[in-house]
């Protein structure tokens, strides 16, 4: 395929693997580059040596471009930068802050900057900022998210009116089919996380993989808005935190029951009681666990059939 964001990036299909903390390290982010598509590294769980030894296996197991997730919360951020930098990196996706902060340092080291913004402003001050495309993640996203619980649907077609930068649309994506509709309400590539955890090559547990399978519609939500909100499965976790905002929770009680190191609990020690899983809506629609090379064949077999089908619909005006 050809268009604005297979260009800017060099790949092959406008298809992008979410960051995403402890499921997508080295193994995931290069299966998806090698498949065609754009694979990241999520930094936000890496110490700053682990994600020096990603990114070296991720450029040893694949000769295509990726990209590292860098969540602007992260405390050791300047060392990541640093990395990052060191190992020239071609493309960073950074998120959970100020676009204005590290845009032009990164830019200035040839680095193709990326921001994931959930409103219409912040699209508009990452382009401000100068970033080179925008991530466009809507409320069925998994894993941090945004305040006004804007759908993916209703999302991309005012971003897209707001900005002329190339826009990627996130959340509630998982098909090909879902991929025809982002295209068709204005964005020029989608990124795509949940669909990516079910695969063999994530670094989410097992046990995690398993809960993505065998769940359904509605069995997540996004809670904790008064830290950060964040979608989770309704797990045993999720269901103390419910119990907790019935109780009257004050957000300092939130933050004593969330403590520390819930989602590596939770994603990549399978602790499914007392863990925080991260996933978003589409989760009901994941069945099977698959390589993630047959996934992106898989999306983009469909997404053709989609415009094949489209095309051959009779509609009478
Ligand atoms: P890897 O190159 O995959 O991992 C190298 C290091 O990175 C390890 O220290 C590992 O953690 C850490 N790591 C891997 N993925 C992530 C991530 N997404 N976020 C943060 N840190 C990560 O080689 P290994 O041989 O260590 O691991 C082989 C596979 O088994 C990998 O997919 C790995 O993620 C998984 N694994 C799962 C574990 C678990 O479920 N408890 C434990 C170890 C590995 P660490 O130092 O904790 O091993
Ligand atoms: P917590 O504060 O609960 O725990 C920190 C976790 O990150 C621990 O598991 C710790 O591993 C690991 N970690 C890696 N590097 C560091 C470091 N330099 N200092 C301290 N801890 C480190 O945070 P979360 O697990 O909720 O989130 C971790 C990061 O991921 C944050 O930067 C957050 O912004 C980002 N994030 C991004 C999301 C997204 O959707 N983009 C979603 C959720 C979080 P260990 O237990 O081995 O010490």
């Amino acid at each position: 395929m050809k268009n604005k964001v297979c260009e800017l990036f060099q790949i092959k299909y406008p298809l992008i693997q979410a960051g995403m903390i402890w499921c997508s390290g080295w193994e995931l982010a290069s299966a998806v580059s090698n498949a065609g598509g754009l694979g990241i590294i999520g930094s936000g769980s890496m110490y700053p040596e682990i994600l020096d030894e990603h990114i070296q296996k991720c450029k040893a197991a694949t000769n295509q471009p990726f990209a590292v997730n860098l969540p602007m919360l992260y405390p050791n951020i300047e060392e990541h930068i640093q990395t990052i930098i060191k190992h020239q990196v071609p493309i960073v996706f950074t998120s959970a802050g100020n676009p204005k902060t590290y845009t032009a340092r990164l830019k200035e080291h040839g680095i193709t900057v990326v921001h994931v913004v959930s409103s219409v402003k912040f699209a508009k001050k990452a382009e401000e900022a100068g970033v080179d495309a925008i991530v466009a993640e809507g409320f069925e996203a998994g894993g941090h998210n945004g305040r006004d619980e804007t759908t993916t649907f209703c999302l991309i077609p005012m971003v897209r009116e707001a900005i002329s930068s190339p826009l990627i649309a996130a959340g509630g994506i998982g098909t090909g089919r879902g991929m025809l509709a982002a295209l068709t309400l204005g964005a020029d590539a989608v990124q795509i996380g949940s669909r990516f955890i079910a695969t063999p090559e994530s670094s989410a547990h097992q046990q995690f993989k398993d809960t993505i399978l065998n769940s359904e519609e509605g069995d997540t939500m996004l809670t904790l808005k008064e830290l950060t909100p964040v979608r989770l499965m309704k797990n045993a976790f999720y269901k103390q935190v419910e119990k907790a905002y019935e109780d009257g929770a004050t957000k300092e009680d939130l933050n004593t029951l969330l403590g520390r190191g819930r989602a590596k609990k939770g994603m990549f020690e399978g602790d499914l009681v007392e863990g925080e899983l991260e996933v978003g809506q589409i989760a009901g629609l994941i069945h099977e666990i698959k390589p993630a090379a047959a996934i992106v064949d898989e999306i983009i077999t469909e997404f053709k059939a989609a415009i094949e089908e489209r095309n051959a619909a009779k509609y009478t005006f």
